[in-house]
């Protein structure tokens, strides 16, 4: 049987994070494909990673390996690159597929500077071969790099909101394999001490499944009202344009595009935003785009499913009034 094919998993409360999902998916097409076994390393401590097992059942996992070290928790970026440079030397995979977000890219990265291997960041799919040909997103999603990757272990990241969540396979869940692994002091030197936690109840920008985004043509931070009164309604986070967020009307956190999240709601309503390239390169996961906007000739019309034109603050206020109507009549 070939050599087995590595993900990267991040356990977030106690199940795979998003992310996650997406780089077993592409890993289980390899190991597929390679007719290899599929293998996971779990990011979390002892505990937890043990504790998220079970819900791995369905995703074609053979082995979940658990790294066993008393100070290493999820918070030491050196320290996982250690760990999971050690898992690689210990499994001898072909590949490893990791997490696309910031955290999972600087994970690998750090196994690759430890390992001296190259990696490939940002993969959409994978021909695995003697030699592996990618098809990864560069220049944040505005065009597609075909490449062929050559390497003893084929280290790679999976794009983010780019690749489908394979549906469940009736498989088990994985066998636990532990590796206690050797870290030093510098290892374990940089870690996470503190972290802002999301409000409560707030729902994140990247898992919403309705997103209302804000530009230029919302005017301030108080304008933001009517977007979030839609966004309650509606069950969906609001997020801007770089225009809001460099003018302090909204955090940089959510911001939207080149420079901040991509996105992948069902619907995405943008509101008096232009649709620069860079802003649409974050949001054009989306299933579906309303553009509100007094412009008809905004570039945000070329990428639009359905358009309003008119102004925002009458249109977003008449929406939820109507959505609240409705209900009413409903109730
Ligand atoms: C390297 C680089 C990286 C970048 N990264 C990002 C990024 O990550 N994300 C990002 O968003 N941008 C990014 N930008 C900036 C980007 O190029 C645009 O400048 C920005 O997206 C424009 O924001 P906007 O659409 O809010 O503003 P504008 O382009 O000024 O558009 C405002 C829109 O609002 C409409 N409008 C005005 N008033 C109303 C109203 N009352 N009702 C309805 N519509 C109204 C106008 O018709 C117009 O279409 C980046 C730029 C560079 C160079």
């Amino acid at each position: 049987m070939s050599a087995p094919i590595l993900a990267v998993v991040t356990i977030a409360g106690n199940v795979p994070d998003r992310g996650s999902l997406e780089a077993l998916s592409l890993a289980r097409g390899i190991a597929a494909g390679t007719d290899a076994p599929l293998e996971a390393v779990l990011v979390a401590d002892g505990p937890t990673a043990r504790s998220a097992v079970a819900s791995l059942a369905g995703s074609g996992l053979k082995t979940a390996i658990v790294v066993e070290h008393p100070l290493l928790t999820g918070d030491h970026p050196d320290g996982w690159a250690a760990a999971v440079a050690q898992v690689i030397e210990d499994r001898g995979p072909g590949a490893v597929v990791g997490v696309g977000t910031e955290r999972g890219n600087e994970l690998m990265a750090r196994v690759a500077a430890r390992m001296g291997l190259p990696m490939a960041a940002n993969c959409l799919a994978v021909e695995p071969g003697e030699r592996y040909r990618l098809t990864r997103q560069r220049w944040a999603g505005s065009l597609l790099e075909d490449c062929w990757l050559d390497a003893p272990v084929r280290l790679m990241t999976v794009a983010p909101n780019s690749v489908a969540i394979g549906e469940p396979d009736g498989s088990p869940a994985p066998d636990v394999a532990t590796i206690a692994v050797t870290l030093d002091d510098r290892d374990l030197a940089l870690h996470v001490t503190s972290r802002d936690a999301p409000e409560r109840g707030r729902i994140s920008l990247t898992d919403a499944k309705v997103v209302i985004g804000g530009g230029r043509g919302v005017g301030s931070a108080e304008g933001f009202a009517d977007l979030e009164e839609l966004a309650g309604l509606l069950g969906g986070a609001v997020g801007g344009s770089r225009v809001v967020t460099s003018a302090g009307w909204r955090p940089h956190a959510d911001q939207i595009g080149q420079t901040g999240l991509r996105i992948a709601p069902d619907i995405y309503i943008a509101c008096g935003i232009s649709g620069a390239i860079q802003h649409v390169v974050g949001s054009k996961a989306a299933k579906h785009i309303l553009a509100i906007n007094t412009d008809p000739e905004a570039p945000i019309m070329g990428v639009a499913d359905y358009a309003v034109i008119g102004d925002l603050h009458v249109v977003v206020p008449a929406i939820s009034a109507e959505i609240r109507r409705r209900r009413a009549a409903a109730s």
